[in-house]
């Protein structure tokens, strides 16, 4: 087998998604195909450029995506993405062609292109260009599977759904309620045509996974029959091999330093990601919620999350004052530190799969309140599945939400999905060492791009 110093002339360009919750685990991969000895390019585009300052051992080519304002604005994810796809596919061929120029006097070769099957139009610019290409899907395979079973349950009228409050079960697709299937604000033809591109991915040598076998084992094999070429599982990625930081967002590690005041297991800590937003009604429940739980929390409201306002200015009067001792506010967190910190106790998330990796790898149980998209598929295996998390349902209320944290930082019932996400966060530990499945999965990884 070729010897890792030998594996500095195979170049591996990959190309991330720009989102936060896309790029860390590209980056995080990009780290462990580094540390395996390959020379990592991340081909990205303008948009959400990450500081290449914190990559040093990578190059970076900048993709123009011309990604128009109105569209961005819009929040339409499915004109989001075929706007970049579009606008990407040129320069990203460009890109490879001039690589390939150079490479032509050197001993570097492109050894494969590593895409976000979000950015689809790479696997067409790798195969124009005759090179080889691998996906990664930064989603769980609960939601792929729920996404290639859409167009059945379209026929069957069970999406979309048509009552949005709906518990009945959803049939084949088990644990789901008809509630829980995935919510697209974009119009659904061009979401649905977006889903069937992602899914096919034609003429790819691998399906990398950000996840783990002890979670999502039956799930993978159920999905691969589906597939001609293999599924690898290499994840929880930000454990495999964390890049260094991968915020767009600046960190306030302060909060690190008010949670070493607090005790073991006592914090709530409240954060939805990148995108989600919630109104000014839900954002005052939120508030009095958290105050009137009794708990410490530590809540990150992210600058434009709470529609109508810049940041907190549209906090309650009397908030503050009543939370002084209780409470720490932050624009953006550093949340696997916040997550790994002896003081976190529970994590208010929306569902996201980062988020849910996270904290499930540090044994932190959830109060999961997801918000769009597929994350109440997510929300459903945390509750149903797996077991390390309460959902709360319906509108926001101050009074429910009071009770839920108390039924997670206090009570019987969160005690034990704490022993259930500390006993997934010991297999994962496991996982990843010499023996475990996401371990194996890299050798495998690894020896595949070899042979390619
Ligand atoms: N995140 C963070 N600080 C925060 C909030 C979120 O670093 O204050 C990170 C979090 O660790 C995760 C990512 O942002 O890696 C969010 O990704 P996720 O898939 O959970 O949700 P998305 O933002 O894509 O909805």
């Amino acid at each position: 087998m070729e010897e890792r110093g030998q594996r500095s002339n195979r170049r591996l360009v990959l190309v991330p998604c720009p989102f936060q919750g896309h790029i860390t685990p590209m980056l995080n991969l990009g780290s462990l195909l580094h540390s395996e000895g390959f020379s990592i390019v991340i081909a990205h585009t303008n948009f959400n450029h990450p500081d290449p300052s914190g990559f040093p051992n990578f190059t970076f080519a900048s993709i123009p995506d011309c990604l128009p304002k109105d569209v961005l604005s819009s929040g339409d994810a499915a004109a989001i993405f075929a706007s970049l796809n579009t606008n990407c596919r040129g320069p990203l061929r460009q890109v490879l062609s001039d690589m390939m120029a150079k490479d032509g006097a050197t001993e570097n070769k492109i050894s494969c292109v590593i895409y976000e099957t979000l950015m689809y139009c790479a696997e067409a610019a790798a195969h124009y260009m005759k090179l080889p290409s691998m996906a990664l899907r930064t989603s769980s395979i609960s939601t792929q599977l729920v996404f290639s079973e859409l167009p059945r349950l379209q026929k069957e009228g069970y999406f979309p759904s048509k009552d949005r409050s709906s518990k009945d079960p959803v049939p084949g697709a088990y644990p789901l309620r008809c509630k829980d299937l995935p919510f697209f604000t974009s119009d659904l033809e061009t979401m649905m045509q977006l889903i069937a591109t992602t899914l096919d991915t034609k003429t790819s040598s691998a399906i990398l996974w950000n996840t783990a076998d002890c979670l999502e084992q039956q799930l993978s094999d159920q999905l691969q029959k589906q597939y001609s070429v293999p599924f690898i599982s290499l994840g929880p990625l930000h454990k495999v091999a964390a890049a260094s930081s991968t915020s767009i967002l600046e960190e306030e590690t302060d909060c690190l330093l008010w949670l070493d005041k607090q005790a073991n297991d006592s914090v709530i800590y409240v954060s939805l990601g990148s995108l989600a937003s919630m109104d000014e009604g839900e954002f005052a429940e939120t508030a009095w919620g958290l105050a009137n739980s009794g708990q410490p929390f530590l809540w990150v409201v992210r600058p434009g999350s709470v529609r109508g306002s810049e940041w907190i200015e549209l906090l309650p009067g009397g908030f503050k004052e009543a939370t002084q001792e209780t409470g720490c506010l932050v624009r953006w967190a550093p949340q696997k530190d916040v997550l790994a910190h002896r003081a976190v106790g529970g994590f208010w998330t929306h569902c996201g799969w980062n988020s849910t990796l996270e904290s499930i790898s540090e044994g932190v149980p959830m109060i999961c309140r997801p918000c769009f998209m597929d994350q109440n598929v997510k929300a459903r295996y945390l509750c149903h599945v797996w077991r390390v998390g309460l959902e709360l349902e319906g509108d926001l209320d101050q009074k429910e939400i009071e009770q839920a944290v108390r039924r997670l930082m206090v009570e019987e019932e969160g005690k034990e999905m704490r022993l259930r996400a500390v006993a997934f966060k010991d297999q994962i530990e496991l996982s990843i060492r010499k023996g475990g499945s996401s371990h194996a999965a890299i050798e495998e990884l690894v020896n595949l791009i070899i042979s390619l």
